[in-house]
């Protein structure tokens, strides 16, 4: 699965922790996000406060993860790591945040999927670093102020929109994640190659970062695949002839849309005529979840003009008929 939300495997977690940049010098483009959290962090530290909670979102792979960890690297505190999810009693976050040293970042990922019982107790934590907390049960039960050390949230979500708004409110940092340019993309794979004591130039590099799907995970991803190919099949050097060989055994076209992609576009296009259909539709015909059609592949197909999103459903454009050579009626948008 090349396209997947998150490593796949806890072998991929260790190679993406391996080439994951340290400091915000290191992190490829998203120039807006880290010219802000530049000026914020010194200022922060110059104060010798806690950074503003910062809320990262964005499509999954595009660097959210990676960035909380140069946010706490940069500020000289330490990282605790939790998701939305995992965090299941209001018991479990109040353990966390008791256990915070002053101006600690906090990343909680997912974190539109807290549960409100959750949510509930980081809005006093956010607000004035202090949680109530219930102790006893039944008509003893009383509820006690503790306080806790400054610390900086990091959210990470795939959208902003599933935040409740009085969490979101909380913010003072919110930061939209932008799909990678190809030449962005070639940056981080030459990293990454170097990394991995890998031979490629700038042309192999290039075959790779435009086949990518803008996001620097898959980059990394397809990568490691391409080396494999090219030390099995030549003499090790990713060359583009290398790479567009071992992408297109990969099933990864020249556009650098997958299987996936493939199969969305073209159910909108055949099975219900170039829309528009309704996600739920969507799924039923290609045999995936709403969330991952939302969060995870469509987003680089809307953003790249093969897929529209209309009140009525989603429409395939011009651009999706022609990519698969498909005579398109005059209704299809441009
Ligand atoms: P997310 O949390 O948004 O899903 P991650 O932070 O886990 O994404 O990033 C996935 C992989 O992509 C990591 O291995 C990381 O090294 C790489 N990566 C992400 N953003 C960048 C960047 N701006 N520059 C270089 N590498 C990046």
């Amino acid at each position: 699965r090349l396209i997947s939300a998150a490593p796949t495997s806890v072998r991929e977690e260790a190679y993406e922790r391996a080439l994951r940049p340290r400091q915000l010098d290191e992190y490829v483009g998203q120039q807006k996000v880290r010219g802000q959290l530049e000026i914020f962090v010194q200022a922060a530290r110059k104060r010798a406060e806690a950074l503003d909670h910062v809320l990262l979102f964005g499509p999954p792979g595009l660097g959210k993860t990676t960035l909380a960890h140069i946010i706490a690297r940069e500020m000289g505190v330490n990282l605790r790591q939790t998701s939305g999810p995992v965090l299941e009693r209001a018991g479990d976050l109040a353990a966390l945040l008791t256990n915070l040293e002053a101006n600690d970042v906090l990343f909680i990922d997912e974190i539109h999927r807290l549960s409100p019982v959750v949510e509930e107790i980081l809005y006093p934590a956010l607000e004035d670093y202090q949680i109530d907390i219930m102790i006893g049960e039944g008509p003893g039960a009383r509820s006690v102020k503790l306080d806790l050390q400054p610390f900086t949230l990091v959210g990470a979500t795939t959208r902003a929109g599933m935040l409740t708004n009085p969490l979101r409110d909380r913010f003072g940092i919110v930061a939209r994640l932008e799909f990678y340019t190809a030449t962005e993309l070639t940056k981080i794979v030459q990293r990454s190659a170097n990394l991995l004591g890998a031979e490629i130039g700038p042309e192999g590099a290039f075959e790779i970062a435009k086949r990518s799907r803008g996001t620097p995970r898959i980059a990394n991803r397809l990568l490691r695949r391409v080396r494999d190919y090219a030390e099995v099949k030549a003499d090790g050097r990713i060359t583009p002839a290398i790479a567009d060989a071992a992408l297109e055994m990969l099933d990864v076209d020249p556009v650098g849309f997958d299987v996936m992609d493939r199969k969305l576009l073209e159910a909108i296009l055949e099975k219900f005529d170039g829309g528009p259909v309704g996600l739920d539709n969507l799924a039923a015909a290609i045999g995936e979840e709403r969330d991952t059609i939302e969060d995870v592949i469509e987003p680089y197909l809307i953003q790249q003009g093969y897929v529209q999103r209309t009140p009525r459903g989603r429409i395939a454009t011009l651009l999706a008929y022609r990519h698969f050579g498909i005579a398109s009626p005059d209704s299809a948008p441009v």
